[in-house]
């Protein structure tokens, strides 16, 4: 069963830095106070009433976790001792930077329940690490992977493709060389302009041009594709809406849109439908049939597939939910012609 995420946003908490992005209350929508026991235990008691008998995990994202002070860390994950005693919490995971981590202490983490690790990578290539004042190198970065990996742990990889300086050839080097830390899942963030950042200065005077939504979906694509092929689930595309996200004046620039996934996965159906449909005769009709949680991506945001598609001269006369279809593949048919794809390849 999988498991009902119970998330505190101690944003900001514990960060020696200010990466030229970071705007932790507009991101994650929290000034980012430690709670304390009583709330711990209230949110997590609440989640159980409503997760349906699903296993309850605690996440601690935002910060920079194994750099607050360590008298927090222990009454943050001491407040949730009991709870896990009684099995009423399954697993604790965190979220933190490469150069704040250490061997001795993910074993402290690991006995006091901390399952996972997530770092904040962003990019592997240290221009766009210093460009996007990082404070820390490609090679903390492959240091700290290691470490939680040794430490039996399950590692969780942060990626911001469209930083300062960055490209969509380094993004995809940055990928690669993450994918062969061994990572558990991936999560992947186009950068946002956010208001009150240094990378705000840089948008305004001119310094800083950020991926336009198109770019960012394609560019999302490849990386996701490479990320399925090489056997790593990317378990978040893009910034999660927030009040403060959405409103007026946060997100002064980039590729922000609240079903930005959609869009990329729309994209990865729209290009093997085309793949699938080539040489076919003009306004011929094709049934497409998909795994039943594909329909809507095959069909993209708002129909823009079969848009696409028909402009092509691909008449698309229905989508048809084949359970017996991986969520990878899809097949079309149009008269005799029947061919299937995937789409990873
Ligand atoms: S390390 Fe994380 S919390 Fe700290 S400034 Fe950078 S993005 Fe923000």
């Amino acid at each position: 069963m999988r498991p009902i995420t119970v998330p505190f946003f101690i944003s900001h908490q514990g960060c020696p830095n200010q990466c030229v992005f970071c705007n932790q209350v507009r991101i994650a929508g929290t000034g980012g106070e430690f709670p304390d026991g009583d709330a711990i235990r209230a949110k997590v008691s609440a989640y159980r009433g409503t997760s349906g008998g699903n296993p309850v995990e605690v996440a601690f994202f935002g910060g920079s976790f194994t750099a607050i002070p360590f008298d927090y860390q222990e009454r943050l994950l001491g407040a949730l001792h009991p709870l896990r005693e009684r099995g009423e919490v399954s697993g604790i995971r965190i979220s933190t930077r490469p150069d704040a981590i250490d061997g001795e202490h993910l074993a402290w983490l690991r006995g006091m329940g901390v399952a996972t690790v997530e770092i904040g990578i962003q990019s592997m290539d240290e221009s766009v690490l210093e460009r996007s004042g990082r404070g820390h190198t490609a090679a903390q970065v492959v240091t700290a992977c290691r470490l939680v990996k040794k430490a039996g742990m399950v590692l969780g990889a942060q990626l911001m493709p469209g930083l300062p300086g960055d490209t969509p050839a380094l993004s995809m080097t940055s990928l690669h060389e993450v994918l062969a830390l061994n990572p558990d899942f991936l999560r992947i963030y186009p950068t946002l302009v956010i208001a009150e950042t240094r990378l705000a200065e840089l948008y305004r005077a001119g310094e800083y041009v950020p991926l336009s939504l198109a770019g960012a979906v394609t560019l999302c694509k490849m990386l996701l594709r490479a990320a399925l092929a090489a056997e790593v689930p990317v378990i978040r595309i893009g910034l999660q809406p927030t009040a403060e996200l959405d409103c007026e004046g946060s997100v002064l620039a980039g590729p922000y849109h609240p079903a930005f996934r959609q869009l990329v996965e729309g994209e990865l159906c729209l290009d093997l439908c085309r793949k699938l449909t080539t040489g076919l005769p003009r306004g011929m009709g094709v049934t497409v049939f998909c795994a039943p949680a594909r329909v809507s991506d095959v069909a993209g945001q708002r129909r823009y597939n079969l848009e696409a598609l028909r402009r092509d001269g691909v008449h698309v006369t229905s989508i048809i939910a084949d359970p017996d279809l991986s969520h990878h593949d899809l097949r079309v048919e149009a008269g005799s012609v029947s061919r299937r794809g995937n789409l990873l390849v």
